[in-house]
This record gives structure tokens, sequence and C-alpha cells, in this order.
């Protein structure tokens, strides 16, 4: 049906390529992955991205894919269940995404380390193991001495320590230029153009650019993350507010230590070629990129407490990114019901868009071929909002 309409409405303009069936605003990890998804089912698809107008958080993350962690415990079920859900789905979707692009996105399957120093710290993790586990997880409460065992470069302080052995993590820089080969030629990736709106005429969506051209397509996805405006004429801007993160990366020795280890007030993830990401402030509706020299010395110093050896190590980049924010902290994925048919979201991944993004692009790509709503993202539907 999309298909006949598109090619009358082709024919009756006589368009060149600047027709699309499908048509996504964003080029972040979720609206990428969700292209590629696409596209192995043959659906003709344009991916419409800022660039540089609008940073994408994707490339401000650390890449840690940890549904263990994250304010897990604190979430509904179904998040929990779908994080674990694309957890799984990881592995094989980096060796497939390496497979086709050439390029190595430092995937890791090595577990991440949640780390308490004293007795309020130690019962938190024990709460949070006991309720992970009765979600389905594999977590298990390790000792210090037997966390050093793992993970040598750990303090002597560190005094128990939750292990998330499934937990991974990845280069999340490296997985948008290794989508970003993977689709070259099979998807149209419209860089640094901003989308300034989008209006439906006769069954077609016009999506105005800011350079002044503009694209149709008979589908819309809206993937822009935490600046999800109100970009579909008509209709109001997505429920979704930015969430400054500031991060810093330091050379590491490499081999100094593997996993993630997660301390009270920050985060260190070791990458391949000697890099370590420190991570991350959390700053509610700030939507500035500037970096705070005393919160970067704070996570340090916080870091250092876990792992002492980083306090020796030389900064190398200090950057700001924005999450993308809901106001129940889940995602919304699937049909936007408030507006013309044809509108989808995929949105508000907050803190967890890199570990999410196989998973959401599964269930959205299905929905938006007509396959139906995918039973796992019932939960994190547009509608929830619109009856609220
Ligand atoms: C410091 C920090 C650490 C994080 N660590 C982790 C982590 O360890 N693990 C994890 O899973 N998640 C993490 N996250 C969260 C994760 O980065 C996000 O959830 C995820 O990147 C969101 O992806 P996205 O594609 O929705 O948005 P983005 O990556 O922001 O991409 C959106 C894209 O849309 C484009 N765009 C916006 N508006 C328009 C428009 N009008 N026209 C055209 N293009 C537009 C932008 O240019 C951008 O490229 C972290 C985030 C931060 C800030």
């Amino acid at each position: 049906m999309a298909g006949a309409i598109l090619r009358r409405f082709y024919k009756s303009i006589n368009l060149t390529r600047t027709g699309f069936d499908i048509a996504i605003v964003g080029g972040g990890i979720i609206g990428l992955t969700l292209a590629r998804a696409l596209r192995k089912e043959h659906a003709d698809v344009a991916v419409i991205d800022a660039g540089a107008q609008i940073p994408p958080a994707t490339n401000a993350a650390a890449g840690m894919l940890a549904p263990s962690f994250e304010g897990a415990i604190a979430c509904e079920d179904a998040l929990y269940a779908f994080g674990a859900r694309s957890l799984g789905m990881w592995q094989e979707f980096a060796a497939d995404l390496q497979d086709e692009s050439g390029f190595s996105i430092d995937y890791r399957a090595d577990g991440i380390l949640g780390v308490a120093f004293e007795e309020a710290q130690a019962r938190r993790l024990a709460m949070e193991a006991e309720a992970l586990n009765a979600r389905g997880g594999a977590v298990e409460l390790l000792s210090g001495n037997e966390a050093r065992r793992l993970e040598p470069a750990l303090s002597e302080k560190v005094a128990v320590t939750l292990h998330a052995k499934h937990d991974a993590q990845v280069d999340p820089r490296k997985t948008i230029l290794a989508l970003r080969a993977a689709l070259a030629g099979n998807v149209e990736q419209l860089s640094a153009h901003r989308v300034e709106c989008a209006v439906r005429n006769n069954s077609v969506y016009s999506i105005t650019l800011d350079n002044g051209d503009y694209v149709e397509a008979v589908r819309l996805v809206i993937a822009s993350g935490a600046a999800a405006g109100a970009l579909i004429k008509g209709l109001p801007p997505p429920p979704v507010y930015p969430v400054k993160g500031e991060a810093a990366a330091f050379a590491m020795p490499e081999g100094d230590f593997r996993r993630v280890v997660r301390a009270p007030g920050a985060y260190l993830c070791p990458k391949m070629g000697g890099r370590l990401v420190l991570g991350a402030t959390e700053r509610d509706g700030c939507s500035d990129y500037e970096v705070d020299d005393a919160a970067i010395a704070a996570m340090v110093a916080n870091g250092a407490a876990a792992v002492p050896a980083i306090a020796g190590y030389r900064e190398i980049e200090r950057w700001a990114g924005l999450r993308p924010a809901t106001p129940d902290g889940a995602p919304i994925l699937g049909h936007d019901c408030r507006g013309p048919d044809g509108v989808f979201l995929a949105l508000g991944h907050y803190r967890n868009g890199i570990l999410l993004a196989p998973a959401s692009a599964a269930a959205l790509a299905g929905e938006i071929l007509g396959h139906g709503p995918a039973a796992e993202i019932a939960a994190f539907r547009p509608e929830r909002f619109a009856q609220a």
C-alpha cells in the first residue's frame, strides 16, 4: 500500500531521489541501528542527521551494557527485562556489525564490578543483588579479596563488590562509525542536515531541511535524541528532556585493568588502545555542553578510591552530552498515536541507549513494517503519556 502511494507520488511530481519509503530523523545509535534493521528487511530508508549542529549523546556515552546497574532496581520490571533482552542480542549484533563494516567496535563481555567501601554501601549492593537475581539476573557478591583476584588494580579498601558477570561494554563512537560504514550504499545518509519540520500531504511527509531542501517519505521515524522538539506540524513535542552528563578520558597503560568498575560517584571503563573513560555527572534539564572542572576532579577522586592507579593517568579529553530522558525514565517506542498515520517515535533512551539499541531496533522495525506492535515494547508505547 505504502509503496503504491509512493510510486504514484513519484510519478505525479517526477521526483529523482528525494523520496523514500521511510525517513529517520536522527543518526545516533538508535536511528542508525533501526535503519540497519529496516534495511535488512529490504526497506527503502533515509537517515537525516544534523551532524555537529546537534552533537549526539551516543558520542558522549561510556558504552556500558549494564542492565544490572543504571538504576535497574528502581525501574519497572519491563525495562529491566528489555535491557536484559538487548544485552543478550549484543554479542551477535557486534559480531555482525564488525563483519559488515570491517571495523572493530571493542565489544567486551568481561562483566562489571560495582564496589563498596563501607557497610551501608555493602548493604545496598546486597539488596541490589537480591532484587536482580529475583528478576532472573546472574549477579554475585564478592569479597574484596575475591574481587582483587579478578581485578588486581582494585584498592585494598574495596570491601565488597557486586559482580554482574554477563554485563558488557562497547565503544559507542566506534559503533557509530561501524554503523555508518555498514549502511553506506544501502541507506541514504543525509548528514549535516537539520530537519526543521515535517508536514503530511496526500499520505506523504514533506520534510523541510535547514538549507531549504526537502525530502519526502511515506513513514517518518523521530529518533532525534534529547533534541526531540516539535518537528511535526500540528503536534506538540514528545515528553523528552535533556539530562546533561560530563565525562573524561585518560591515557592508561594497556592491561592495567580490564573490567568496568563502578564506584560511588564515578565509573571507570577501560577501552582498547589504552583509553580509560571516566564518568559521569547527571544534571537535569541542562542543555549546554560546558564541562565543570570541579565535577571532573571529584569523579577522578571517587574513581581513584576504587582504582588508585588512575590518579596518575594523563587526561586526554573531556566532554559533555545530553541524555534523552522521559518523565518515567523509560523509552518511548512505537507509532505516535497523537497525530496522522505513519509517524513512529524512537526516543527517550536516557542512560541506556547503547544497551537498548538492538532490542529497540528489532521491535520497532517489525512494527514499522506492519508486523504489528511487539509485546516487549508494550510498556514503552507513546500513548502512556497521551493518557496521562
Ligand atoms: C555521559 C554519558 C554517558 C552515557 N553512558 C551510557 C552507557 O554507558 N550505556 C548506555 O547504554 N547509555 C549511555 N548513555 C546514554 C546514551 O548515550 C543515550 O541513551 C543514547 O546515545 C541515545 O541515542 P539516540 O540515538 O537516541 O540519541 P543521540 O545519540 O543524541 O542521537 C540523536 C541524533 O539526532 C540528531 N538530531 C537531533 N535533532 C535533529 C533534527 N531536527 N534534524 C536532524 N537530526 C537531528 C542529532 O544530531 C543526533 O545525531 C550515556 C549518555 C551520556 C551523556
